[in-house]
């Protein structure tokens, strides 16, 4: 129970890699705000955790939007009292040829998997720094950072969480300096994960992806929950501005 009395927010946390985080750090004491733009999957989610004993609201915001990212974390605070765990998990893509890219598609993935996090972190930086505790922890992507045909917007995003992430480190850094508060801000680099983004991936692709992981096979969402638990936890007190690779492999070439 490491995370006992801590409070998060995973943000698309409905389904798929989110749905896996909230039920680790619930398992590991957190009260968890499961946040979606699909309320019925958050609501879902939390029922699951509060059926195993924990605590958990399902609450609707689009990340892309301040005035929703707001009321995430007002909603959250007037729930539980705190927050110290934001996990920026949300993410799209609109996949096209470069080409063919509309605006529409490169703007659409930009807000949510970049200006998402940014804006989610700030709503929830006031509250953070009011515990002298703060974990934000930005999901990038492995694939993206490699980059990848029909990808230029998804591939920008995910770099530019990496920048993000650094950038926020060392501001971070500062606070603990300053007040002895313990904060930081971390990447995740996803490998291949079974959730329903990455079940759109014809079977013949996959299968050819599987090939190419020396752990020889995907990952499940519960996986990356363990890791997430671990860096949210003040176990994970000395590592920041880091870009977490969780990818069985797959990618261990990919410079970032
Ligand atoms: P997923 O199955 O599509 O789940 C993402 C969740 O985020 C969905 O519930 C989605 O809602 C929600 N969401 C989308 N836009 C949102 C917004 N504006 N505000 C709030 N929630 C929003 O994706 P996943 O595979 O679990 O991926 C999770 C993260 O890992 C993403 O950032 C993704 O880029 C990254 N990642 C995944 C993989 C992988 O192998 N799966 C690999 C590399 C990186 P709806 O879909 O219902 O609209």
């Amino acid at each position: 129970m490491r995370l006992q009395d801590r409070v998060a927010i995973v943000t698309g946390g409905g389904q798929g890699i989110g749905e896996g985080i909230c039920l680790e750090l619930a398992r590991e004491g957190a009260k968890v705000a499961v946040v979606d733009v699909v309320l019925e999957n958050a609501e879902k989610v939390a029922r699951a955790i509060v059926d195993a004993g924990g605590e958990a609201i399902g609450l609707k915001a689009d990340v892309s939007n301040k005035a929703e990212a707001e009321k995430m974390v007002a909603d959250t605070v007037a729930r539980f009292g705190r927050l110290d765990i934001l996990v920026n998990n949300a993410g799209i893509n609109r996949d096209a040829l470069f080409e063919k890219m509309t605006e529409e598609e490169w703007d659409a993935v930009i807000n949510v998997n970049l200006k998402g996090p940014f804006l989610c972190a700030q709503a929830a930086l006031p509250e953070m720094r009011k515990n002298k505790y703060g974990r934000v922890i930005n999901f990038s992507s492995k694939g993206g950072a490699a980059g990848n045909v029909g990808q230029v917007n998804y591939s920008a995003s995910k770099m530019g969480v990496i920048g993000m992430t650094r950038s926020l480190a060392k501001e971070f850094g500062r606070y603990a300096a300053k007040d002895g508060a313990d904060f930081t801000c971390n990447a995740i680099m996803p490998g291949f994960f079974e959730t329903p983004m990455s079940a759109k991936i014809p079977d013949k692709i996959k299968e050819g992806f599987i090939t190419q992981i020396p752990l020889g096979r995907t990952a499940q969402p519960t996986e990356m929950g363990k890791v997430i638990a671990f860096l949210a936890s003040p176990d994970a007190s000395y590592i920041t501005g880091t870009a977490v690779g969780v990818d069985g492999g797959f990618f261990m070439g990919v410079q970032c």
